[in-house]
């Protein structure tokens, strides 16, 4: 979903489309290829459709203005239990962009300045919903049992752990950890 600033007038423009579903969880995901080995991988997120965005964009001068929502459904592992739950997520977008200037180069960024960029006259919609839904991501998920204690899964998962941590004093499992150097 790329526009083209010239293309919206002075009242300003309604855009309602889809997000790449391929694309956003790749996106999120593809994180996982950067952990090193030996560290854990981030849980999966993964949307189940293509989140819907409904966007009003308009100019002023050479700001332009990006409010509206994006909403969808993802499903990722309860952070007690592994078990897979659904959750919505709908997220407010409210974005100011301006040219970027002349003195950063394609990869900088200045931080802090509370608005983003744009380079030449286009402008991918679909590119900033996607980082605006990935940014919002709640960072658990745990499923609706109140505490771990009420949830069976959770109490099944931990009375295994004890017990295979009786089992063997120090479990073998564990000797690669004893291994590694603290920095
Ligand atoms: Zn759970």
């Amino acid at each position: 979903m790329i526009i083209n600033i010239n293309d919206i007038p002075t009242s300003g423009k309604d855009f309602n489309f889809e997000i790449d579903l391929t694309s956003l969880n790749q996106r999120i995901n593809g994180v996982n290829s950067l952990v090193e080995e030996g560290n854990l991988p981030l849980p999966e997120y993964r949307f189940k459709k293509p989140p819907q965005a409904s966007l009003h964009i308009y100019v002023q001068g050479t700001s332009v203005f990006i409010n509206g929502r994006a909403s969808g459904v993802f499903l990722a592992p309860c952070s007690r239990c592994l078990e897979h739950i659904e959750t919505s997520l709908s997220t407010k977008i409210q974005i100011t962009l301006k040219p970027r200037p002349k003195y950063l180069n394609n990869q900088e960024q200045d931080e802090d300045v509370g608005f983003g960029y744009y380079i030449g006259d286009e402008i991918n919609c679909a590119d900033l919903v996607e980082e605006q839904l990935i940014l919002n991501l709640p960072q658990t998920i745990t499923c609706s049992f109140p505490s771990v204690t009420q949830c069976p899964k959770a109490s099944a998962r931990i009375k295994e752990l004890c017990k295979n941590s009786k089992d063997k004093e120090g479990d073998e499992r564990m000797a690669i950890f004893r291994t590694l150097k603290v920095n």
